[in-house]
């Protein structure tokens, strides 16, 4: 086929050639075969023809005509193309069907409808209908391809084809309000000159008009003109064989027309443009030859709907796939690790803009209404993706937050002084002031807070319902369970300092006194526990402002100080008067007025000595210890109380000895004196003795 040697190759889009290497030919391609079946090649041809990533840049146009008129051979003139020509030998009809090329250097989409002539031999008109059909709904420009001769002959062939033309036209646009037009490029073949182009052109629109006229209309468009969907331009040709350099001089003018925007006669006007991106031309053409086959109600806008729905989906879903791999890296940090992205806002805006993005380079050229749906779908599916990661960063910076807190309260409570209430309340009054001023430079022990502020800030993506104030409430609620129960330790720490400062300055007066009996010594171990316990209460009021005590928090305090000191005396005497330790009292009371004389020097019992009178001068005087010791005395501390409650009994403290242990202890005690006693006389004896 030396048709397309007089075209000079160019390339496809971005420089991918379109042809084939070896021939030097522009892949065909049969979209619909003499079955009727419609190709599963279109994609892969679209790629071949370098037209996949075409968007709307690319133009449809399909002939029409009878058997036999040059179609072929005109379309191969014109776009470079090599669809079939009739061999002039064998004269042979071509196969049936839709052929599909690709212009050599022009973004343009060539349809090669064998015609059947099936009015001139008696065949169905079945094939020609379906084809006229799908051409209409598929092109912006069809060219009507017929001889001089057959000019002004209405009931030929070609006019029996218009009619069908027209026919389908209306049924396929009578549901379409904004309808595009069509535009209808005549081409009068074997043109001779002795007419002018003119006036065969008249003679046409006169033979259209009737036909039109002529046709039923649908309901609602009884008065609906030609010109409502149509526009039409003529040419002629010269006669191919008998003026082969004039035919070939005309069609480079006319091609031309195909492919120069500026060419006044310029044929792609955008009017005639059917808005249906590249990337979806096979979807949107199959399912129109399903349609046609089906016999159905030719409902283009709702095929485009239907289209955009495909194909939306279908872009969405690439999307969606490179979005879900860049997400994955997120997973194993923040929901297995436990860990914060700091960024994490920032990383999921692009990742989520770059999806977007991509849906909308090719979604956006489908159908108005559906793109608008089929994205805020998207949205949704992206955001929902994206939230599992928001709620499991709050989760982490939650939790990081919070031990950051209670490590950072640690070391400032390990220095050697401080306010307990300053630093608890100072960290989060600066760590907020810091949040909302902004200045995340000045790092301190609560950086980590604003962090988390500022992380929250930048998680919450535009275009989603996210909100932290419920984690924030929740984070505040913990820094203040945190810092209570850090009040708390302290305050037990404290307690325990306190109780050891009691007992270190209780311990010696106590013991000092209860081994010094005399009258005085309740009221001197009262004296000592009033000291001791005025030096408690000063702690207690100092620290009282380091915790933020309330008054009532402070006297509470000292009651338990009262109580506590007043335990631990309570304890000190028990042990000074347990058994053993009272009667090691007792007696040496007792061997202080028995064996040791008035000048404290030891007795030599002589036979004149009144043992038993000693002797029971020193018992009785050893025995009065025992009511000293039973009881504490407050007859000179007259008012000394304190505050008795359900495990704190004040006057029944009072009492250390009960009366059956004071029996039992004279019991003892009289017991052991008799041992001296008896040990005095024998040494009476013995000296006499000697
Ligand atoms: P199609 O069936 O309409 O596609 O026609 P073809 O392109 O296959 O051509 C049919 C026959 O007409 C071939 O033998 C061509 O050589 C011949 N032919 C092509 N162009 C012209 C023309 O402009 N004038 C005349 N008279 N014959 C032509
Ligand atoms: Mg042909």
């Amino acid at each position: 086929n030396n048709d397309t040697t007089t075209i000079t190759k160019q390339d496809g889009i971005n420089g991918i050639k379109s042809w084939d290497e070896d021939t030097g030919l522009i892949p065909r391609l049969q979209i619909v075969d003499e079955n009727q079946l419609f190709t599963e090649n279109l994609p892969s041809y679209m790629e071949k023809w370098s037209l996949a990533e075409a968007g709307f840049q690319y133009n449809v146009v399909a002939v029409f005509g009878s058997q036999s008129t040059g179609k072929s051979t005109l379309l191969n003139r014109l776009f470079g193309t090599s669809f079939d020509v009739m061999d002039e030998n064998q004269r042979s009809q071509t196969t049936k069907g839709i052929w599909m090329s690709r212009g050599r250097g022009m973004h343009v989409l060539v349809m090669d409808v064998e015609g059947t002539d099936g009015r001139e031999r008696g065949e169905d008109q079945d094939f020609e209908r379906k084809s006229a059909l799908f051409s209409m709904a598929t092109s912006e420009v069809i060219i009507l391809n017929l001889w001089e001769h057959q000019v002004g002959l209405y009931q030929g062939a070609n006019m029996g084809l218009l009619k069908t033309v027209f026919e389908v036209n209306l049924q396929l646009f009578q549901n379409q309000k904004g309808k595009e037009k069509t535009l209808i490029l005549i081409v009068i073949r074997d043109h001779v000159g002795a007419t002018p182009l003119e006036n065969l052109a008249k003679t046409i629109q006169a033979d259209l008009e009737k036909i039109w006229e002529s046709l039923p209309k649908p309901e609602g468009l009884e008065d609906c003109k030609i010109h409502d969907y149509f526009d039409f331009m003529f040419t002629g040709l010269p006669h191919k064989i008998l003026l082969p350099e004039k035919f070939d001089e005309e069609v480079a003018v006319l091609r031309h027309r195909f492919n120069d925007p500026k060419n006044p006669n310029y044929v792609f006007r955008p009017q005639y443009h059917k808005r249906i991106p590249a990337d979806g031309y096979h979807v949107y053409a199959s399912s129109i030859w399903d349609k046609v086959l089906s016999n159905k109600d030719l409902d283009l806008p709702t095929q485009q709907e239907l289209l955009a729905q495909y194909r939306c989906d279908e872009i969405s879903n690439t999307a969606f796939e490179r979005f879900t791999e860049r997400i994955t890296p997120f997973k194993t940090p923040i929901l297995e690790k436990a860990q914060t992205i700091p960024d994490l806002g920032k990383q999921m805006q692009e990742i989520r803009s770059e999806a977007l993005e991509a849906f909308d380079k090719n979604a956006s050229r489908y159908h108005k209404g559906v793109y608008e749906k089929k994205r805020k779908e998207m949205l949704v599916k992206l955001n929902t993706q994206l939230n599992v990661f928001f709620v499991g960063q709050l989760k982490n910076l939650h939790k990081k937050a919070i031990t950051m807190f209670e490590e950072n309260l640690k070391v400032e409570l390990k220095k050697p002084s401080y306010n307990f209430a300053e630093i608890v309340d100072s960290c989060l009054k600066e760590a907020n002031s810091l949040f909302t001023t902004g200045a995340k430079e000045k790092l301190n022990m609560y950086s980590l807070l604003i962090t988390f502020f500022l992380g929250l800030l930048d998680m919450v993506l535009a275009d989603t319902d996210w909100s932290y104030t419920h984690e924030h409430s929740q984070l505040e609620e913990d820094f203040a369970k945190v810092s209570a129960q850090a009040r708390a330790d302290e305050f037990k720490k404290m307690s325990k300092q306190l109780a050891k400062q009691v007992e270190n300055e209780l311990s010696e007066p106590v013991s000092l006194q209860l081994n010094n009996p005399n009258e005085k010594i309740w009221h001197n171990i009262i004296e000592a526990y009033k000291e001791t316990v005025e030096h408690g209460q000063k702690t207690l009021v100092d620290k009282a402002k380091s915790f933020n005590s309330s008054d009532d928090e402070l006297e509470e305090s000292i009651l338990g100080l009262k109580r506590q000191a007043w335990l631990v005396l309570r304890k000190k005497v028990d042990e000074e008067l347990a058994d053993n330790m009272l009667l090691l009292k007792l007696r040496s009371r007792f061997e202080e007025k028995f064996r040791y004389d008035e000048h404290g020097l030891p007795r030599v019992w002589k036979p004149e000595d009144d043992i038993d009178s000693y002797f029971r001068k020193a018992r009785d005087e050893a025995l009065t210890l025992i009511p000293l010791f039973s009881k504490i005395n407050l007859s000179d501390d007259e008012g000394f109380d304190i505050e008795s409650d359900e495990d704190f009994d004040f006057k029944h403290s009072l009492t250390i000895l009960t009366e059956a242990k004071q029996i039992d202890i004279t019991n003892r005690f009289k017991r052991e004196s008799d041992a001296f006693y008896l040990e005095a006389k024998r040494s009476v004896v013995s000296t006499t003795a000697k």
